[in-house]
């Protein structure tokens, strides 16, 4: 009705499940996204995790060793310190006269020979000199005064052990740590130094023996930041200040962190540990890199299977939203030709219907109430015989079964029965369905409409065809067809035959008497009472031409032929149509008959027949009109004709006789 509108709705809804896709794909797109994302911050965040707690593991190992290496820094220390609490003691009260001396030299020999990793115990005087000496080839005339740990003693009157920074020794170089006491005289007045030391170089030896890997290190420092020893071991970086350290001493006795190094630039994760009897702290270290190059490698591998993994997930995931989209598209097409088709269905003046492999209806179209005067709805379900008048039932079924046996469409005409009980005529076109995926019959799709009117129509042409116009009975052609008919009946029931011409006597005198419209009433008057007279069953008469009628008697002898002619000729006369032109004075007709068995032996053709009707009714005008004529039809053989008993002897254009 107002297709600009039709079609806008119909983009509008065509558009919304458009924009209903795209905005689904981009859900999708995002959930797989997000899944990916997942994927990579769960793995992600348990790779820290794991960096974490080896770190950790790393932190731990070094702080135990700070704290056994701290220990047995104490230990020596203490046992150093025990050994100079004796020399002083013993210098103190002993003096340094030689024989104190022989005794002091004899003391310090054992306990140097008891703690072997130190260098020895030495002297000193009140003025740096070197009284006595254990380490070997020491020179005893050198100062020592401008040592630190001498220099401290005299300036400090406590008694306790010193801890001095690292001195060069005189003799090689080599880095010195040293502990020493402040020995007095009698007085109190400061008198020497008795001290012991250990090369730095051999405590870095000892440390060696630990495994802090190739960046590690272990270092033994002063609370005063200054280094001491250090493994591995730099002679360069002995006696330098570590700025830290003084603050982490205040800090606590011990620690963590992670720094760079200020000496080699290193990232280091640092335990430290403070010693609570000496002013010494312990640091290990190890490298961040070397710490976590086992976790690096479990993390590559472990990153490249995550990496795989959710590129297998966002390749199928891809994929199958690819999928899907083209499954919607394909959904949308189909219920778009399908609404399409419906529409079609749907307004079309036809009826349509769809019938499964079940011979029931799965829709029919609202042409239904038009046609068969019901509800579309009341007809799904039901068998489409229902309808069909009994009669035509078995052509319909054998049109449906001849769809199954390779026809693809079949068309018939039937009546049927409407709702309201009327019969009308239907012709449907059934047209074979096939199951699209496995191509197997699947039922069929009928389109009907009513034929009732041509089907009329078509019935009174015929008659038109049949009927000759002037007189109302049948004409020659329709005679022709009956004659063929009746003769192929008779042949085959073996029994008589009989025809019947009839001319009306002189018309041409009563044309030219009574005029041409009088004749034609005269022809219709006369055709009358033929059809009148030949009342049997069968019987049929009809217009030759002209002013000549013909009769088929079926079952029908010559003897009776001649009475049912006789009774004719009679009933034409007794119309008493007045007619001066003829001897009778009314209007008369001559007839001639023939009779013939077709399916008897010899049997002559229909042409002979009629021939001798002809010839029969040429006898009785020549016997002078107004009679009837009878003549036995020659057999074939007679006739000189070919014989063939068994078939009708039809001429293919019987209308030609
Ligand atoms: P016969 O007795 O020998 O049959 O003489 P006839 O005059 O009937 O013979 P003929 O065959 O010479 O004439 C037939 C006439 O019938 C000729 C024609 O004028 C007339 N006729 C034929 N058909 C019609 C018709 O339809 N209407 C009328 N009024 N006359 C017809
Ligand atoms: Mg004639
Ligand atoms: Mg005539």
């Amino acid at each position: 009705m107002h297709p600009p509108e039709c079609s806008s709705a119909a983009q509008d809804s065509a558009r919304r499940p458009d924009a209903q896709a795209r905005s689904d794909s981009l859900r999708a797109y995002l959930l797989l996204g997000l899944v990916c994302l997942a994927i990579f911050a769960v793995e992600g965040w348990h790779e820290w995790t794991r960096r974490e707690s080896q770190l950790q593991e790393v932190q731990t190992a070094s702080a135990n060793l700070a704290h056994s290496i701290l220990q047995e820094a104490e230990g020596a220390i203490a046992a150093a310190d025990a050994a100079l609490v004796g020399i002083v003691d013993r210098l103190e009260a002993d003096g340094t006269g030689p024989e104190a001396m022989a005794r002091l030299g004899g003391l310090m020999a054992a306990a140097s020979a008891n703690q072997p990793q130190l260098r020895g115990f030495s002297v000193d005087d009140r003025d740096g000199k070197r009284l006595l000496s254990s380490v070997p080839n020491q020179t005893l005339s050198v100062s020592n005064a401008d040592r630190p740990y001498f220099q401290h003693h005299r300036a400090d009157p406590g008694r306790g052990p010193f801890l001095g920074p690292p001195v060069r020794s005189r003799r090689n170089g080599d880095w010195l740590l040293t502990i020493s006491r402040r020995v007095e005289d009698r007085q109190g007045q400061f008198a020497g130094v008795a001290l012991t030391s250990i090369a730095s170089a051999s405590v870095a030896q000892i440390y060696s023996t630990f495994d802090v890997g190739r960046e590690g290190s272990i270092t033994l420092v002063h609370t005063n930041g200054m280094i001491m020893s250090r493994h591995p071991f730099d002679d360069s970086v002995i006696g330098r200040i570590l700025p830290m350290v003084p603050s982490l001493a205040e800090r606590g006795p011990a620690g963590q962190f992670r720094v760079v190094s200020a000496i080699d630039g290193v990232s280091r994760l640092v335990a430290y540990r403070r010693s609570e009897r000496f002013p010494i702290l312990v640091t290990v270290s190890a490298g961040t890199d070397e710490a976590l190059a086992a976790w690096l490698r479990g993390a590559r591998f472990r990153m490249v299977s995550v990496l795989a993994v959710t590129g297998v997930i966002l390749v199928l995931g891809l994929r199958l939203i690819a999928q899907l989209r083209r499954r919607r598209q394909a959904e949308r097409v189909l219920a778009q030709s399908e609404a399409q088709f419906r529409m079609l269905a749907e307004h079309a003046s036809d009826m349509v219907s769809r019938v499964g492999a079940d011979g029931l209806r799965r829709y029919a179209s609202p042409a239904a109430k038009r046609l068969l005067g019901m509800d579309a709805e009341k007809l799904v379900g039901r068998r489409p015989e229902e309808n069909i008048h009994p009669q035509d039932r078995p052509e319909f079924e054998a049109a449906v079964a001849s769809l199954g046996e390779g026809q693809e469409q079949a068309g018939l005409t039937y009546r049927a029965r409407r709702g309201d009980g009327a019969e009308i005529w239907i012709e449907s076109t059934l047209r074979l369905v096939r199951d699209p995926r496995t191509g197997a019959p699947d039922g069929y799709v009928g389109i009907s409409r009513d034929v009732t009117v041509s089907r009329a129509m078509e019935a009174k042409l015929a008659e038109l065809a049949a009927t000759d116009g002037l007189t109302g009975i049948a004409n020659r052609r329709h005679f022709d067809d009956e004659l063929v008919m009746e003769w192929r009946r008779a042949a085959r029931s073996s029994k008589p035959l009989a025809v019947m011409l009839l001319d009306v006597d002189h018309f041409k005198r009563f044309n030219d008497l009574y005029g041409h419209p009088a004749g034609d009433d005269c022809l219709r008057s006369v055709a009358s009472a033929i059809a009148a007279t030949i009342r049997r069953p069968g019987d049929r008469a009809a217009r030759y031409g002209g002013e000549e009628f013909a009769a088929i008697l079926p079952s029908t002898d010559l003897a009776g032929a001649r009475d049912v002619a006789e009774r004719v000729r009679a009933a034409i006369q007794a119309l008493a149509i007045r007619h001066e032109g003829s001897e009778a004075g009314v209007v008369t007709g001559s007839i001639g008959v023939a009779a013939v068995v077709p399916g008897a032996k010899a049997a002559p053709e229909i042409s002979a027949l009629l021939g001798t009707a002809d010839a029969a009714l040429y006898e009785a005008k020549r016997e002078g009109r107004n009679r009837v004529a009878c003549m036995p039809v020659p057999d074939a053989s007679e006739a000189g004709l070919d014989s063939h008993p068994a078939s009708p002897r039809v001429p293919p254009d019987s209308k030609a006789l």
